[in-house]
């Protein structure tokens, strides 16, 4: 077609409006848990792809369904007919997520859609127009899931008129503590916020791409006991940190949690968009033709779910996630003995953040350029991560489940020369000016 290299065609063809591009990686295939690049060279890949390379690339078990699938398709749309990996996929989805009552699902492409779903039904079927939501959290980028986060990201946008914005603690810059926040939250209902006009609270269990924050202990507990109060319904976004990832099947079980809605993205496809939304009958009944969107619920798609919770179930990646996530942890935190740069290592499983400080007694973020740095030394000593968090000062590792020790030990070998390599000076500003996305 040209001589000119995928990177290059991408530039000149791809909107800038659709790009996270951390570093100059451009892929041409993907095996097991590495990726391919252009040229040929293979990369160790951290960053799961954002979160949907939940068995990484070519998962035979996610292959065979897909394959299978698409030869004989039971229809292209749920909407007009059930189909059965559909149908299978919600039975497996409630049979695995706790939940209280009769219960219904509902599918569609991306967690950006799940959450927009969410919203709108919730507020058709409550009456209930405002929302509760946390800076720093991201649910998506649609007008309805944008309008609820709140995210540094988002402010291309303003924020849903009513939405309550309030701060998530941050155990590692405790600049709110669990207590200010709740107080902050009475304080609203008792003035500007009365709690009869609040449908729900949307929470992400562990922050992600707010920066990577586990929240203190008992703080989500709380919220949830303030917010039943008030019959205000608490919405779970499992979107990146779900399934498996944090050690537990749902990260919202670390934290104790009864969620009336859990919102699914991201890893349930294994790479084909796919999202779900579980919830209540009452609300997700709310009325037929109300969240259409064609070719939601797909039996292709539908059918890569069913294999990654398959797989799930038979690798023990639960189980896998908890032990080869510790130990990714406990390397990581031992760079730490060697670079100052490194303030915390923090995370639950195989979702990782790495706290990037130009103090460590003060804990103030080094500038974004020295994150993009790292990412930049990291690419081109063959690993692939990314960065979040609003100050743009976590590394994020957010692996294939099927990651292995072996892989630990190489992951964390690079990040370790990378942080050396970017202190010693050898990479450049300009190496990395347009790879600072957020
Ligand atoms: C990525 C993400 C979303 C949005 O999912 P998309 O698939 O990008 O639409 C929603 N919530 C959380 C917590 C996410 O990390």
């Amino acid at each position: 077609m040209s001589n000119l290299s995928l990177r290059e065609r991408d530039a000149t063809t791809i909107a800038q409006i659709g790009k996270l591009r951390f570093s100059p990686l451009s892929v041409v295939g993907g095996r097991g848990n590495r990726l391919i690049e252009e040229g040929g060279r293979s990369l160790l890949d951290l960053s799961g792809s954002a979160g949907p390379a939940i068995l990484g690339y070519g998962h035979p078990a996610i292959v065979e369904a897909v394959a299978a699938s698409i030869r004989d398709m039971a229809g292209a749309s749920l909407l007009l007919y059930p189909n059965e990996p559909a149908v299978s996929l919600a039975e497996r989805l409630l049979a695995i997520t706790p939940g209280n009552g009769e219960r219904r699902v509902w599918f569609g492409h991306s967690g950006s859609d799940a959450n927009d779903c969410a919203v709108r039904v919730l507020q058709a079927a409550t009456g209930r127009s405002r929302f509760i939501s946390f800076i720093g959290s991201y649910h998506g980028n649609l007008s309805g899931s944008m309008g609820i986060s709140g995210h540094t990201a988002m402010t291309h946008t303003l924020p849903r008129p009513g939405v309550l914005l309030l701060p998530y603690p941050d155990p590692f810059r405790p600049q709110f503590s669990a207590e200010a926040v709740l107080a902050l939250l009475d304080y609203q209902f008792e003035t500007t916020c009365p709690p009869h006009q609040v449908a729900a609270v949307f929470i992400e269990p562990l922050m992600s791409d707010g920066g990577l924050i586990v929240p203190p202990p008992g703080f989500l507990k709380a919220l949830q006991e303030r917010c039943r109060r008030h019959g205000i319904r608490i919405v779970v976004d499992e979107v990146k940190v779900g399934l498996a990832r944090s050690g537990m099947m749902h990260c919202f079980q670390h934290e104790g949690l009864t969620p009336d809605l859990v919102v699914f993205g991201k890893g349930i496809g294994g790479g084909l968009p796919l999202s779900a939304v579980i919830g209540p009958k009452e609300i997700m009944d709310h009325a037929p033709a109300f969240a259409l969107q064609t070719t939601a619920g797909n039996p292709v798609a539908a059918s890569a779910g069913n294999a990654v919770l398959k797989t799930i179930d038979r690798e023990g990646l639960v189980e896998r996630s908890a032990r080869v996530g510790t130990l990714f942890s406990e390397a990581l935190r031992a760079l730490a003995a060697k670079h100052e740069i490194i303030g915390d290592v923090r995370g639950r499983g195989l979702a990782i953040g790495v706290d990037l400080v130009k103090d460590r007694s003060t804990r103030e973020p080094v500038p974004a350029t020295t994150t993009a740095k790292i990412i930049y030394r990291g690419y081109e000593l063959g690993a692939a991560f990314t960065y979040v968090g609003l100050k743009a000062n976590v590394l994020e590792f957010m692996p294939p489940l099927t990651l292995i020790e072996d892989e630990v030990t190489e992951g964390a070998a690079i990040v370790d020369q990378a942080i050396a390599d970017v202190t010693a000076g050898k990479v450049s500003d300009a190496d990395v000016v347009s790879f600072m996305m957020w």
